[in-house]
């Protein structure tokens, strides 16, 4: 085939948005039409003019969700990927990366990254493995599964997922095998605003229109780490240079927070009362679409419920509204966020002036550290009804509006059962799994699980209260088999029975699709070795031998798996991973994908026809397609016959995904399901409200949640580059605090948490509110044994001192210079490598949103005598008491019709709505 610019569906111009005039291949990479053939200068031959020959192979990256699009340059003379830059005809990442993109070469190339499975040879945590085979891995766990589906103990095989980075294949498998084993990282991560937002329109995400925007509101520190970082990050960018505004909430001056142009910073978790204080504002003022509102607000059933004596008109329902918010003056807000009192005034301005044009984001810390931090979502998209700026260019759509999955043509019926330990009663209406408190609910309900999958999740480090997790994981009685499937070491593969080396972003296929803007598009993950081969006229049959070492890829591995589970097809599971072109054999990966892309993405055969290549072809030559976009005001388009909302005018429209069809200021499913008091957007005292603080005896409040933005989850310690910028997490603290604390610039302090503590150096800042002290996770990495566990620049080597149910880890030996097959390695100069604060936090779960309330009440002193740097300490029995504290505050199904769960609130993996029922 010949490469062809004018393929591309959604070529950028030369000049990108922005308008920094560059010459195309210096602003985003090389046009397609050179990508056969790239030439470069071999830099480490100057001053001699050697000429490189690459050819240029698309990809996604792995290291956030954003899959942003990524050209390999693999070397025409060795066949080794050179490095990695941006996939210029990608929609949503437009050629650009963060740093995070181009430094997948170092994990490809990192010495310390695991090539081959590895079966546990010793007692588990011991840190003895062998080598084993595929064949050997494939046998034993197909065999195990096998047995369990056999005896009807299909609850005990779960998949827990950290990074999906891919759109549906897991998913559908589980549906074949039957299981509702689907357990996500979702609730350590976004269950909070999560369930904000599908309250109001059924959607759980926002997806900004950030072009032709007038005012951006961002909450937390998303522009840098968050979703989605680069994509966002760039339209926000060019926003601002066409003139719009921007306010950031976020308790530390973040790299967002120096781009606004105001930058607030209240006391953490009394965001909604800030947000309801411009509600009140914008309703007092009369600055509001009540047009909108009339029109699209489920106002009517509100007063139907709070107002049963009035005459239930619009004019009635914006007077309760204007009373509902009355005491959310200037005043109350300026005192209770800890705010400037013009601070109110100033967003309901902003606000006003946008009118539709108003877009926001919310994710992370505000939504995610506390108690009722789901409330945050509820006031946010308040006002975006009250300005009519939902769905609408420069506001705010449904994340649902701008994503595409598509699906291959047979599919698995949904599964039929309901497993208690990912969905326990206490929490029907979480947002999604209470994964973070496995080892809490396998004791509770003396439950154990036979094979486990961790696939890309840490969480032993990942998850608070991670000593409960490696007592879990270490005991054989709880966990049958742990298969841990990860490119690189981890704390808890440290636990694992099977270690299995899983392809990284350029060794492995994936379909992705997120909302980064207003349209649609998909992205297609490959390994890059294999499409040069083919591309270079040596196609093969397996991405098995393309990788380095043994590395596999998991669509592959799960189909070979999946056989080894149903040989001879008498479970009914194989047939949907078996060949339509050769029955009798597993499908391929070429011809599952091609499949999808041939039937599923519309528009995607006819571009490929154009270009005389078939839609397989295509994805694997561009990486990516611009998805025909269905447009925004989607809720406006007229209903199909026996579906959709009346609205008052007699128009059947077809509205939003909630049960009435309309935007739910007023939320019936809460009142249903004992929750009346919280059934309009409100604000929820959190357990670090300053009324649960005794300053004077040195208490603070502990922010965990934010990320330098070099920082890959799990995985950064794999990526030298990275690890050289960012390795440590110091304690921020306020020049006030330093000084009424006793803690000095650099020296040590003791953070003292509900079940532990840790010790970190500190750094006095005025880039954070007085009151309160941060740490970025994401580093703090420690490993058992020397040679594995983690990587040697990143961790440290620990003690682990055991006594009942404490731990006391101790570093025992840290990072620095070591021999190895890359000389960086000889130049690694930093030693510390941060603390592992998490563990040292009980699980506090949000009763409604099951969201792990992540900032944690700390008395922050100057480190002990006995103090080391690194010292971390828990005791798991505390760490149950809190759990139980907590679990107190939830209201229990059966709800209303004996269901687990409202039947329209959905899951991730939707079991047919008979299992709703108890
Ligand atoms: S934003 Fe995420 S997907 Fe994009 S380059 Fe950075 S890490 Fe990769």
């Amino acid at each position: 085939m010949t490469p062809d610019a004018s393929l591309a569906p959604t070529a950028p111009p030369c000049v990108p948005p922005g308008g920094r005039p560059s010459p195309w291949e210096l602003a985003v990479g090389p046009a397609p039409e050179h990508w056969d053939d790239w030439t470069e200068l071999d830099a480490t031959a100057w001053p001699r003019r050697k000429e490189r020959h690459y050819r240029c192979v698309p990809t996604i990256c792995f290291n956030c969700e954003s899959a942003c699009g990524l050209l390999a340059f693999v070397d025409k003379e060795t066949g080794d990927i050179a490095k990695f830059e941006g996939n210029p005809v990608h929609p949503g990442s437009r050629g650009r990366t963060c740093a995070k993109g181009p430094a997948t070469i170092n994990q490809v190339q990192d010495t310390e990254r695991i090539l081959t499975p590895l079966k546990r040879d010793g007692p588990r945590g011991s840190g003895k493995f062998r080598e084993a085979t595929w064949d050997e891995a494939l046998d034993d766990i197909g065999g195990r599964i096998r047995k369990a589906f056999a005896e009807e103990r299909q609850d005990e095989v779960v998949y827990h997922v950290g990074r999906p980075g891919e759109d549906n294949f897991v998913m559908r498998m589980l549906q074949a095998w039957g299981v509702d084993g689907h357990n996500s990282h979702t609730n350590v991560c976004s269950a909070g605003a999560r369930l904000g937002y599908a309250l109001w329109f059924g959607a759980d995400r926002p997806s900004p229109d950030y072009s032709g925007t007038k005012f951006m509101l961002l909450l937390s520190a998303h522009l840098e780490t968050g979703h989605y970082f680069n994509p966002h990050a760039q339209r926000i960018i060019a926003a601002k240079e066409s003139g719009a505004r921007m306010a950031v909430v976020d308790v530390r001056l973040s790299n967002t927070a120096s781009h606004a142009n105001h930058w607030i910073s209240p006391w953490p978790g009394t965001e909604a009362a800030m947000l309801l204080g411009v509600a009140r504002e914008l309703l007092r003022s009369g600055r509001f679409d009540a047009e909108f509102l009339k029109r699209w607000v489920n106002w009517k059933e509100y007063l139907e419920v709070h107002d049963a004596e009035g005459d239930g008109t619009f004019e009635r329902f914006v007077e309760k509204l204007q009373h509902l918010y009355v005491d959310y003056t200037p005043e109350f807000v300026a005192q209770e966020c800890h705010v400037p009192l013009d601070t109110v005034m100033k967003l309901a301005d902003e606000i006003a002036e946008a009118g539709s044009r108003f877009s926001s984001h919310l994710w992370r810390n505000t939504a995610a550290g506390h108690l009722g931090g789901w409330q945050v979502a509820r006031a946010l998209l308040f006002l975006h009804v009250l300005s009519g700026s939902v769905g609408t260019q420069g506001g705010l759509n449904p994340n649902s509006w701008d994503k595409f999955v598509p699906h291959p043509t047979e599919n698995p019926p949904p599964i039929t059962r309901w497993n208690e330990r990912h969905w326990p009663r206490e929490y029907p209406l979480a947002h999604y799994e209470m994964s973070f408190l496995l080892p809490h609910l396998l004791r509770d309900q003396d439950a154990r699980i036979d094979t486990y999958f961790t696939r890309v999740y840490n969480p032993v480090w990942t998850n608070p209260d991670g000593c409960s997790w490696i007592e879990m994981l270490e005991d054989e009685k709880r966990i049958g088999c742990h298969v841990a499937l990860t490119p690189i070491w981890s704390e808890s593969a440290q636990w694992a029975d099977w270690v299995l080396p899983m392809g990284l972003g350029p060794e492995r296929h994936d379909i992705m699709s997120q909302e980064t803007h207003a349209g649609t598009w998909i992205g297609f993950r490959q390994p890059v070795g294999r499409e040069y081969l083919r591309q270079s006229g040596q196609p093969q049959d397996t991405t098995l031998g393309t990788n380095p070492g043994q590395v596999w890829e998991e669509s592959e591995f799960w189909i070979a798996l999946t056989w080894r589970i149903d040989p001879d097809g008498s479970q009914g599971i194989r047939k949907y991973f078996e060949s339509k072109a050769n029955p009798g054999q597993p499908v391929s990966v070429d011809e599952y994908f091609g499949d999808i892309f041939e039937n599923s993405v519309p528009g995607l055969p006819e571009a490929a026809a154009t270009a005389g290549c078939t839609p397989l072809e295509y994805m694997r030559r561009f990486g990516a397609f611009g998805v025909p976009y269905a447009g925004q005001r989607r809720y406006e388009t007229d209903a199909p016959e026996g579906g959709g909302v009346e609205l008052d005018s007699g128009e059947k429209k077809v509205g939003f995904k909630t049960p009435s069809g309309k935007l739910e200021f007023f939320s019936p499913t809460l009142e249903e399901w004992g929750f009346g008091d919280l059934s309009v957007p409100g604000y929820i005292h959190s357990q670090v409200h300053r009324e649960n603080l005794d300053m004077d005896a040195g208490e603070r409040v502990l922010m965990p949640t934010f990320r330098l933005p070099t920082l890959i989850h799990t995985r950064s310690g794999n990526a030298k580059w990275l690890q050289e910028i960012s390795h440590t997490n110091p304690l921020w603290i306020h020049p006030e605090d330093a000084v009424a604390l006793g803690v000095a610039n650099g020296g040590l302090a003791r953070v003292t948490t509900a079940i532990g503590y840790f010790v970190i150096r500190a750094w006095v800042t005025e880039g954070i509110h007085p009151g309160i002290v941060a740490a970025s996770h994401h580093v703090g990495r420690w490993r058992m044994h020397r040679e594995i566990g983690g990587q040697r620049r990143a961790s440290a080597l620990v003690d682990i001192q055991r006594d009942g149910s404490t731990f006391l880890f101790r570093q025992k030996e840290k990072a620095g210079a070591y021999k190895s097959d890359d000389p960086d390695s000889e130049r690694v100069w930093w030693t510390e490598t941060g603390v592992h604060q998490n563990m040292t936090f009980p699980v506090q779960p949000d009763p409604l949103s099951g969201m792990h309330c992540w900032h944690q009440k700390v008395t922050v002193t100057s480190a002990h005598e006995e103090d080391r740097y690194g010292d971390v300490f828990v005791d798991t029995a505390k760490s149950r008491e809190v759990y139980e504290e907590w679990r107190a505050m939830t209201k229990p199904a059966p709800g209303p019709g004996g269901l687990r769960r409202p039947l329209w609130m959905n899951r991730p993996l939707r079991p047919v709505d008979e299992a709703f029922r108890i």
